[in-house]
């Protein structure tokens, strides 16, 4: 059909490095939605859990839509995988948020894209366009319509061009011509799952958000959970570890020079953003995807790298965390301190336990202090790493 070709080309000159299409409708993977969400692997995204009815079937979304458009552009750069860094006094910001928010310009891009289909198909029609946003299972219909194959980490994996992909769709109720999903080629490999720290794969296809790195370190407002900050390693905005090790990334195609770091974002020195009071930290991430954590959700996240750094030039900073206006910041300053100096920093703790009025700082020191009275005598006043 001469309109999906002269789509397809138009996709690739607005700037899309893969396009594909799918039928509209539903596939088994969005019945898999529905049992993952009642596994509770959404963890503390709920909003997930709302309109399932319209995620399991785009005609639900668009009313009369028979084809979804998928595009996906390619945000890799020549730029070290966070598993060739091997230092833990940097920190980790993941690679997909290293440059400009990505969803204004994909915004821009697929819209230019439905505007040509209105223009060549001559006709009114019924389209909308999404962005990693709405109620779309957007893996699944790139899945179909033939960019990738979903891995064992769950991400659309190219054989051309690896799974740096940031996808986005067109509903749209014109018919086109379909393609068709390719092979999965994880074959026997099961290195994204043998390297997650956190076990967060619990099985081939199937990923647990509350123990995903990338959850805990975005979505998540709260506390991360004292357990789970040692796996949280360096990682203080996102986690690329399971796309790091997968092979098909290993020639993983660059792509715009738009998506090179802004300056300081690559591997950036937690001591530095630790420091930063709110109206710093505005500038520093207008129009960066790590805005979305907060002053307090990324300062609570550089704590957690800070006490599993083991380093303890950063006492001086982490103790001045102990009185940030933010109780989130302050009470992953008091876990920080301990991983850092162990009992030495009993002293600062009973220090402000006098001025403390919030229950969660102050939970986490009598949860500290708890941690030494169950370790009395069995070590040499050191506390065993073990303890979180
Ligand atoms: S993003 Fe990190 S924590 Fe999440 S599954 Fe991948 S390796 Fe594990
Ligand atoms: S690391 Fe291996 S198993 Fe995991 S997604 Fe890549 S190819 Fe598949």
């Amino acid at each position: 059909m001469a309109i999906t070709k002269l789509l397809k080309n138009k996709a690739l000159d607005i700037g899309f490095d893969l396009v594909g299409i799918s039928p509209a409708g539903e596939f088994p993977e969005n019945q898999y939605y529905k049992e993952w969400i009642s596994n509770g692997y959404h963890a503390g995204m709920g909003y997930m859990e709302k309109n399932q009815e319209r995620r399991k079937d785009v005609r639900k979304v668009v009313s009369g839509a028979k084809s979804v458009i998928s595009c996906a552009v390619n945000y890799n750069t020549d730029m070290p995988y966070s598993t060739q860094l091997n230092d833990k006094n940097r920190g980790w910001i993941s690679r997909y948020a290293w440059a400009d928010d990505y969803h204004y310009r994909i915004k821009d891009m697929i819209g230019e894209l439905g505007k040509y289909l209105e223009e060549v198909s001559e006709s009114e029609l019924n389209y909308r366009a999404y962005v990693d946003t709405g109620p779309v299972l957007e893996r699944v219909y790139a899945k179909y319509a033939g960019i990738g194959w979903t891995g064992k980490n769950t991400c659309i994996i190219n054989q051309e061009i690896g799974s740096w992909l940031f996808l986005s769709e067109l509903i749209t109720d014109i018919e086109l011509d379909y393609d068709s999903p390719v092979a999965d080629r994880c074959g026997n490999c099961t290195m994204c799952i043998d390297a997650c720290p956190t076990d967060a794969i619990r099985e081939p296809y199937i990923l647990d958000s509350n123990r995903c790195i990338s959850y805990l370190t975005i979505e998540n407002k709260g506390e991360i959970p004292p357990e789970k900050r040692e796996g949280v390693e360096n990682n203080i905005f996102g986690c690329d570890i399971c796309q790091d090790v997968c092979p098909w990334n290993r020639k993983a195609g660059t792509g715009d020079s738009d998506f090179l770091p802004r300056p300081g974002f690559f591997a950036p020195n937690p001591g530095e953003l630790v420091v930063l009071d709110q109206e710093q930290f505005s500038k520093l991430f207008s129009k960066s995807p790590v805005k979305r954590a907060k002053r307090r959700g990324l300062l609570r996240n550089v704590l957690v790298a800070m006490g599993n750094s083991g380093n303890r030039d950063y006492i001086g900073n982490v103790s001045q965390c102990l009185y940030d206006e933010e109780p989130l910041v302050r009470s992953h300053a008091v876990w920080a301190l301990w991983k850092l100096e162990g009992i030495e920093c009993f002293d600062k703790l009973s220090e402000i336990l006098s001025t403390e009025t919030d229950s969660a700082v102050l939970n986490e020191i009598k949860r500290i202090f708890n941690l030494k009275q169950e370790n009395k005598g069995s070590t040499n006043g050191k506390i065993e790493k073990t303890d979180n």
